[in-house]
């Protein structure tokens, strides 16, 4: 009996009281503690009729119970459908009626509101609160600690990952069991994770970030966790010095370097800081790196892939950019018109392909033919280049991309501008109806802490360096940029707020 994902990333560890979790009350969970966590769990999900292919929906709070519902759901052959914490009962409807789910966990708080809906599905309602308590818990106390692992192969689905609904409705992402095991072993690999790490673990589980890329390279690896249940600046410059590596999002770190205790002291012994979810400004990197000698190593990914790029762990970790393709995976920069591709150099859309691409979008074969092609080509719906050393830049996302009286703007060069004027904090550049041009460049500006830019001299330094065509029409200053929970900025947002601004 087999089950790759299962028997490779969890089931190497059974038995060994190695520590896998390190705990915010001091306490340490091994290897061992968790797997028969996951297998007592993985118990419950089969006497309720969750069978090898079924799909279960959850929105819980991270804990050690809630991580331990995927391993059980990967040892049970169930496919794992972490939900965004945030979600409002409305849109959890959604996302359980659209996913088919059997099985919904989920707060006990929420546990009458989304009754109907469970009951319109057919599907059963178990509990899992922020403390660990809850009916799963109750029924899995009373199951056995082993489980016989369903059989699977590497084509199976593992997870329904939901897009973070950056540019528009959520997508559910089919990944197979191979998308997520090969893409942990190249990132162990490539991050050179071994059994003495630990990572200082503060990002949701709801995302591709926190779950796969940093959990299974924990377990590919054999490596621990600290695993906080979120951000805090406190805990994080508490638990450090216990670290070697630490994955976060931009935001993780311009909060940490707010903060006169993150000193190079602080990070002395730490071997490893990735950033990925959102563009980290390179103002941030190098502030980073004068702070802490450290050069933070930033990689690209997204939900429909796992990781695609990352900046070299030897070689030169450029600003700025995400570094090269991973070994396995193949990028190419191509007209987004004709699907050719282009010169080294020249902007176009990212396209990926490897073990790492999803298997479509669950219920959207729309969507799916239009952005897998047949040759296995992804289209990511991201611009970039590849430059002249073959690092690839990332200048935004397809949907950003301003069309203004014919001509193609793309909002990062701007903002790399308007980010390095006296004052500025950082940017966000955005396209707005225009009555003559189709659509116009707005510029919002976030103050640095105690500053008030001044916006005329803003202006003029975006007009001594920029083409006509690509000044902004006006600069707006806003107290900060809405972001979702992974710190991306959301873009829609901002055109929504300011749609009508020049029509
Ligand atoms: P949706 O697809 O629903 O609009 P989303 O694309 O934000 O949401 P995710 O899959 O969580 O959902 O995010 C992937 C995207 O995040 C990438 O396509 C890219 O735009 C952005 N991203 C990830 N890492 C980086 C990075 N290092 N630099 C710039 N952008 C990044
Ligand atoms: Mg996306």
């Amino acid at each position: 009996m087999t089950n790759p994902l299962y028997d490779r990333m969890f089931g190497k560890h059974a038995g060994k009281d190695t520590p896998f979790l390190y705990l915010p009350d001091g306490t340490v969970l091994s290897h061992a503690d968790f797997l028969e966590k996951a297998a007592r769990i993985a118990h419950v999900l089969t006497e309720n009729g969750l069978r090898p292919g079924d799909r279960l929906a959850a929105q819980v709070e991270k804990s050690p119970m809630a991580l331990a519902l995927y391993a059980a759901c990967v040892q049970a052959g169930v496919v794992f459908l972490p939900l965004n914490t945030a979600y409002t009962v409305d849109e959890l409807s959604y996302f359980i009626e659209n996913s088919g789910a059997r099985t919904v966990v989920c707060d006990d708080a929420r546990k009458t509101s989304l009754a109907p809906v469970a009951a319109e599905m057919n599907a059963r309602i178990e509990t899992l609160n922020a403390d660990g308590s809850g009916s799963l818990t109750a029924l899995a106390g009373a199951m056995p600690a082993n489980y016989p692992t369903a059989e699977r192969n590497e084509d199976d689905l593992a997870a329904f990952l939901y897009t973070s609904g950056t540019t528009g409705r959520s997508k559910g992402a089919m990944l197979t069991q191979k998308n997520l095991l090969s893409n942990a072993e190249t990132l162990a690999g490539h991050w050179r994770f071994s059994a003495g790490d630990v990572l200082l673990h503060a990002l949701p589980i709801f995302h591709t970030h926190g779950l796969f890329v940093a959990t299974n390279i924990t377990l590919e690896a054999g490596s621990s966790m600290i695993f906080l249940p979120k951000f805090d600046v406190d805990a994080m410059i508490e638990w450090m010095p216990r670290a070697t590596a630490m994955m976060g999002v931009p935001t993780f770190y311009t909060r940490l370097l707010q903060d006169p205790r993150f000193t190079r002291d602080l990070t002395s012994h730490m071997r490893l800081f990735i950033s990925g979810s959102a563009p980290l400004l390179a103002d941030t990197h190098q502030e980073f790196e004068k702070r802490t000698g450290h050069r933070i190593l930033e990689r690209y990914g997204m939900t429909e892939t796992n990781m695609n790029t990352s900046n070299p762990y030897d070689g030169e970790r450029r600003a700025g950019t995400v570094g090269f393709a991973l070994p396995g995976v193949e990028l190419k920069i191509t007209d987004p018109e004709t699907g050719e591709t282009l010169p080294q150099g020249t902007v176009g859309q990212i396209e990926v392909r490897g073990p790492n691409v999803f298997k479509g979008y669950w219920q959207m074969p729309e969507k799916t033919a239009a952005e897998l092609r047949e040759d296995g080509f992804f289209i990511t719906g991201d611009l970039g280049l590849i430059d002249a050393d073959g690092y690839v830049h990332i200048v935004g996302r397809n949907k950003d991309l301003i069309i203004s009286g014919g001509y193609n703007i793309y909002p990062k060069e701007i903002e790399l501008v308007l980010d390095a004027q006296p004052g500025v904090q950082e940017s966000a550049v955005i396209g707005v109806p225009h009555a003559d041009f189709g659509e116009t460049v707005l510029g919002l500006i976030v103050p640095a802490p105690g500053e008030t830019p001044d916006l005329e001299a803003v202006m003029s330094a975006a007009g001594s360096s920029l083409a006509r065509f690509k000044h902004p029409r006006k600069l707006v200053l806003v107290d900060s940029l809405p972001r979702n929970t992974m710190g991306k900025v959301q873009k829609n947002v901002l055109r929504e707020q300011y749609g009508d601004m020049f029509v």
